[in-house]
This record gives structure tokens, sequence and C-alpha cells, in this order.
């Protein structure tokens, strides 16, 4: 057994097979070949290894062509790898006496080696690397157009994968997909996000891992903790089948807050909404009782295909939404793209890109596009309380001009006698700390705010949301994003103006803080709905502006989360994970 420590992503715990996503997206079969196919399995092999050798060799000879022959060397040293006499008589070895399928066979070997190789110091361990494209280079050929990949499961597994992009995660098999783990990532990146939407409990983060799994072993996925743990022994497996009877115990807990609005103890009424970034979702809002959708992320509308969407096909999404929330508010936000969630294939190449072309600024540089989408949401906003809000807008111009184009949209609309609702409430992000300086004014011309404390950490604090080498600095409970969330609610309340938060800032003892600083609207994951109704009804608002207040008073994101906790567990010991 073997206990690995990542970052939590999304919540819930999964027992199951594993399943190695190479880069590419396919699936490592573990397959026993019957035991008179050893001398087939060897051939195929004797075939994948010239057609690997070929392809290394072509690479050599163009790379040396391009670059010279130093570089055209390190495909030859792959070829020379690639024939290694010692790998063979392993590989061989495990086709007959095992009856591994030479896939399998393969895998297993160049793992092992990769894994020795991983553990030396210096150059050795970079040449990991190498082994892991000659594994894949002969996968490719064995599996040739018959690879399993993901889109096609035909059993329950869980999936490791050295990264997985949102829209990845967004294909994911809803049902046989239990759990998956990555090597990369961050606590606040979108594939979290999405895996939550999902409700696919997920490790990110891990660091390099991959080397030590093969197919079809036993593995764990805490998604609460954020642990993977690789062939767990029998006292952990009853562990956490413990573990799983106690979570079923609380959600049976939370069901009666599914029906009931969310009401303070002394009576105020919190208003607790919903993320959602596929119309799919809606259901599980209506069935946990959503105030509304606080936060409709439509850039998965583009991400899930690959032309672009067209008028028609936004337009009846978001009425879909609209019509099923029965005159709940719903909040589209418009296009938030950016480097973290378009797959790296299609992104332009940027140096810095969340500092880049994205979100609003995106809209903005292709009006074309941009429009598209306002016509799909205005029209749409015919049929249901919509409400629009533009992401990460960190200048006046920027809203201006986003707003001038609404304006513009709806008179061509109207001139056409095409319904919409011309009064439609617009409102914006906040997720800069420019757009906290500039609140104020922010505050005169639009019609509500929401806070997205995700990016807000991230820019705030100058740190990449998504990256695990930087994850211990992305801190919710800092004191200067605690000082931001002060000062927009204060500016908000000032000029009267609505303001919620949208962000993943869901945990209760953040929601006690939320409160007390002066939220009294949330928008979370759906999954997270009840959980936040049971809190809000444990705790009084004086007694969160009391925490909240002392909470600003302190200098360190630790010492804050602690104290968050304590103050908690002492206002509400009920709350406490291991409460009776
Ligand atoms: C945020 O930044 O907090 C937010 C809600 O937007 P997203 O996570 O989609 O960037
Ligand atoms: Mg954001």
């Amino acid at each position: 057994m073997k206990v690995l420590r990542g970052i939590a992503a999304s919540p819930g715990v999964a027992v199951g097979e594993v399943m190695v996503l190479a880069s590419e997206g396919y699936r490592i079969p573990r397959r026993l070949a019957p035991r008179a196919a050893a001398e087939n399995e060897l051939a195929r092999l004797a075939h994948a290894v010239d057609a690997a050798a070929q392809e290394m060799i072509a690479h050599r000879d163009a790379v040396t062509r391009e670059l010279g022959k130093q570089y055209g060397a390190i495909f030859s040293a792959h070829e020379l790898m690639l024939r290694d006499p010692q790998l063979h008589a392993e590989v061989e070895r495990l086709v007959r006496e095992k009856r591994y399928t030479a896939e399998y066979a393969v895998s297993r070997t160049l793992r092992r080696y990769a894994k020795v190789l991983q553990s030396m110091e210096g150059s050795l361990a970079e040449r990991t690397n190498d082994i892991y494209d000659i594994e894949k280079s002969l996968l490719r050929h064995l599996l040739g157009r018959n690879r399993e990949d993901v889109a096609n499961l035909t059993q329950p597994v869980i999936v490791l994968s050295t990264n997985l992009t949102p829209s990845e995660t967004a294909g994911l098999h809803r049902e046989l997909v239990r759990g998956f783990a990555t090597e990369l990532g961050g606590m606040g990146g979108h594939t979290s996000i999405v895996a939550e939407a999902l409700e696919i409990p997920a490790v990110v983060g891990v660091g390099r891992f991959l080397a030590q799994v093969s197919g079809g072993e036993k593995i764990i996925i805490d998604g609460h903790e954020g642990l993977v743990i690789l062939r767990p022994d029998r006292e952990t497996l009853a562990r956490y089948e413990d573990e799983a009877e106690r979570r079923r115990q609380h959600a049976v807990q939370l069901r009666p807050f599914w029906n009931e609005p969310a009401v303070t103890a002394d009576g105020v009424r919190i208003r607790v909404c919903a993320n959602i970034e596929f119309p799919e979702e809606v259901k599980a809002c209506r069935v946990r009782g959503a105030d509304g959708v606080g936060l409709y992320r439509t850039e998965f509308l583009y991400l899930a295909s690959s032309t672009e969407p067209t008028e028609e096909d936004q337009f009846q999404a978001y009425r879909r939404v609209a019509e099923a929330m029965h005159g709940a508010p719903v909040i589209i936000r418009t296009l938030d793209l950016g480097a973290d969630k378009i797959p790296s294939a299609h992104a332009a190449e940027e140096k810095n890109p969340f500092l880049g072309m994205r979100s609003i600024r995106l809209s903005l540089r292709h009006p074309e596009m941009f429009c598209v989408q306002l016509r799909a949401i205005l029209r749409a906003s015919a049929y249901g309380d919509i409400r629009m809000m533009f992401p990460l807008v960190c200048k006046l111009e920027e809203w201006r001009e986003a707003r001038r184009m609404v304006s513009h949209v709806i008179e061509e609309l109207e001139a056409g006698q095409i319904p919409c609702n011309r009064q439609i409430p617009i409102g914006m992000m906040v997720e800069t700390p420019s757009a906290v300086v500039m609140l104020d004014r922010f505050c005169d011309e639009v019609d509500f705010i929401s806070i997205g404390t995700n990016d807000l950490i991230q820019y705030t604090l100058a740190v990449d949301r998504s990256n695990s080498d930087v994850a211990d600095l992305y801190h919710p409970a800092d004191p200067a994003v605690l000082r931001l969330l002060n000062m927009t609610v204060q500016a908000a309340q000032r000029r009267n103006t609505p303001v919620s938060v949208c962000g993943q800032i869901a945990g209760p003892h953040y929601l006690m803080l939320l409160l007390g600083l002066g939220l009294r609207e949330v928008s979370v994951a759906p999954s997270a709905i009840p959980e936040m109704k049971r809190v809000c009804s444990s705790l009084s608002l004086d007694a969160c502006q009391t925490a909240a207040r002392a909470a600003l008073e302190m200098d360190d994101a630790r010492q804050i989360e602690t104290f968050l906790k304590d103050e908690l567990t002492r206002l509400a010991p009920q709350l406490a994970p291991n409460a009776p």
C-alpha cells in the first residue's frame, strides 16, 4: 500500500480499479492473453518495435537536418533503448510466463524502468520522459485503431492521468468514471470546478506517480483529504467503507434542508444559488432547492464542441435553463475563455496567459463572436428571469464598451421584432484588485456584482490557481483577500448594489466569514447547497460578525483559517465533521 498526498479538488471517496491515461488519452489495458496466443503476442510486439523504430529513425533524420546531429542523437538513443535485448527479454518473459498481452507487458516493464530512473539523481531522472515516449510509441503501434479510450468505457474505473483539461474532464463518463487523480493541477483550477459539477471525487497536483501504478490495480481516491491510496490493504479498505457509511448518514441529515430556504438562527433569509457549467445541472439545482443560478459558466458550451456554438445552440441552452428554473433568477456569464480552459492545442501561444487575452477582453476583441452570444442571451431573456454578467472586468472602459454592445444588440432585436427583456439586469464579476479599488465607480453603473474569489485570490496573491508548485500560497483566508472582500462588500452596501460571492470559497467556516462580512447571497456548486443551508441555520449573524471582525485583525492566512474553524466548532459543535 502507498499513500500519496495531493490537493483535494472535488469531494467524495471512490474505490475502484485504475485506468491510466497516457497523455494521448488512451487506455493501457490489462488483459490476459490465452496461453496459446503467446507467439502471436510476440509477433505483434516485434511488428510494433519495427514500426516504432522506423518512426524514430525518421525523427532522427528530420531533427538532424533541422537542428544538427547532437539533437538527432536523442532519437538514436530512443531507437537503441527500443532494441535493448534486456528489455525484450523481460517483456517476453511476462508474455510467456504471466500470459500478459503485449501491451500490458510493455507498459509494465517500461513503467518499472521509469520508476527506477525517477528515483535516481540528476540527468538519469530526466530520462524518465524518454521511457514514456517509447512506451507511448509502442502502445500506439500495438493498439492501432483498436485503442480503448476513455470515451468508450464499459466498466467503472478510476482515471489517473498526468493532467486533464477542463474540457477533457467534462467529457468523462459520469457513471463509469468513479474518480480521478492527476499529477498536475491546483486547487482553484477549472478541472476541479468541472469535477465538482459532475460530482466526481478528484485529487489533483499529486506530483509524479504514474510510474508506480498499472491498469487494473486497486486504488482509493479521497477527494475530502486529497489522498490517493495505491493498492490499499484490507484494513484501509474497511476504514473507507466505514467512512462512506458516515458520509451517507451525513447526507441523510442534510436531506431536510433540500426543500427549505436558508435562514440563519436569528431569522435572516440568506439566498443560496448554484454555479452550473451545463444545462443538465439544473435538475440538481432544483432538487436541492437553489434560489437561482448565481453563475452559469457558458464557456463549456464552446469547449464541448470543436466548432463554435451558433446563436441558436446557445439560445436553446439558455432558454432551457431559464425555463427549468421556473422564474428563479439565472445569471448567465458571458464567455470566460482563457488559457486555463482552452486545451493547449487550440490556445494561441501566450507567454503569460493568465494576464493575457481572456474573458471580457477576448469578447471585446472579437465583437462578431460576442454579439452572437449577446443575441442568444437576450432572446432567451424573454423566457425567464435571465440576468447577464461580464467576467474579469478590470477597467471602467471595458464595462462601458460591453454595456454599449448590449444596448446595440437590444436595438437590433427590437428592430427585428424579436422578443427580449430590454431591462435585463447586467452585472460584473469582481475578480481583480483593480475592480475592487474602482468599485464605487462601477457601482454607479452596474445592476449587481458577484465576487469571483477563485480569480480574486489568484490576482491578489499573484499565484496561478492551477499550478501545483505554488498551491500552498493560494489561500482563501489570506489577510489581503479578506480585506479586499471587506472593501467590496462595504462599497456595494454604500451604493445599494446587490452583491454576492460565486467563487469556490464554500467551506462552512468561510460561509460564517462571508455572512459576518455582510454578504446575504452566495452561489456554490449544487452539491454543496444543503450543507450551506444547514450552516446558516446553525449560526446567528451577530456571532458571524464578531468572528469576521476578529479575523480581519489577524495577519496570517493559516492563523485565520484555524481561528475560523475553531470558532465554527465552538458556535455550532453539531457541524463538526465527527459530531454525533
Ligand atoms: C471565480 O473566479 O471565482 C469564478 C467564479 O470564476 P471562474 O472560476 O469560472 O474563473
Ligand atoms: Mg473567474
